[in-house]
């Protein structure tokens, strides 16, 4: 049962955030799409409104760009419509030993991956206790749950986000907000330099199938939390 009516969705231009996107739609729920790439996102907007009938809004913005994110973050607590769901679906992360990221690569890496989720969440957090209604879901990975060479300050910020979300459900649940991480395994996407639709379906999630899972989340009585959801596909070393 659809128990949320606006969705914001960060990293909603391509990968599992374009499938929640339209996995949402489908289920009724009006949305806010963010990511950098404006074309994407104007698309897949205009199918969604077309298909579904649901209202879009657009937001091109660089989470790196921490002030870029204050600005919005003053934006959403003033907008009257108002977003009750908030999922921190960005990520960003490659594979190489610590020696070879750059300094910027690793502030950018924490801004998008932990800093402006906590931002976009202190944002919108006064509304949702005021109307004692609303939900943050953290996309973090299951790499906040173990350990990857080359990929520290990834898995690092993914752990980091778990934190935060355990931390600030136990803050908030008493207003009836809940709080949500998701734990995923490897994904059909095109993150870190990969291509979509190009793995096999036994050791990758498909993100179709996964943002059901996700959107399900939303849909549970008000009365349960589901805190923590690790999803891996089966044959996928974990
Ligand atoms: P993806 O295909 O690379 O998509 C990432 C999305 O984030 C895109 O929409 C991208 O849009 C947006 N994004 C990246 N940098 C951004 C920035 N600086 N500002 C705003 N938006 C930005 O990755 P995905 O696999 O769908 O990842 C979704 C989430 O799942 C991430 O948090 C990732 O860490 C997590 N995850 C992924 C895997 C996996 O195997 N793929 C496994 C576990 C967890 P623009 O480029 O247009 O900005």
């Amino acid at each position: 049962m659809k128990r949320f009516s606006r969705v914001l969705i960060t990293g909603a231009s391509r990968g599992l955030g374009a499938a929640l996107a339209q996995c949402l739609a489908a289920r009724g729920y009006d949305l806010m799409l963010l990511a950098r790439s404006a074309d994407e996102l104007r698309a897949l907007a205009a199918e969604l409104r077309d298909l579904h009938g649901v209202d879009v809004e657009c937001v091109t913005l660089d989470l790196a760009n921490l002030d870029a994110v204050a600005a919005l973050c003053d934006q959403l607590s003033r907008d009257p419509r108002g977003v009750d769901v908030l999922v921190n679906n960005a990520g960003i992360g490659s594979y190489r030993a610590l020696g070879e990221w750059t300094t910027q690569e690793i502030v950018d890496c924490s801004a998008v991956n932990i800093t402006a989720p906590i931002l976009l969440s202190r944002a919108l957090i006064a509304s949702m206790i005021a109307n004692r209604r609303g939900m943050i879901v953290n996309i973090a990975s299951d790499l906040a749950r173990r350990y990857l060479a080359n990929m520290a300050p990834y898995v690092a910020s993914k752990r980091a986000l778990l934190g935060f979300s355990g931390s600030l459900l136990r803050e908030v649940k008493q207003h009836n907000i809940r709080v949500c991480s998701v734990l995923p395994g490897i994904i059909d996407t095109a993150f870190n330099g990969a291509t979509e639709g190009s793995k096999e379906e036994t050791w990758a999630l498909q993100p179709a199938a996964l943002a059901e899972q996700i959107a399900d989340l939303l849909e549970l009585p008000l009365n349960v939390v589901i805190d923590e959801m690790t999803i891996h596909p089966l044959h996928q070393d974990f």
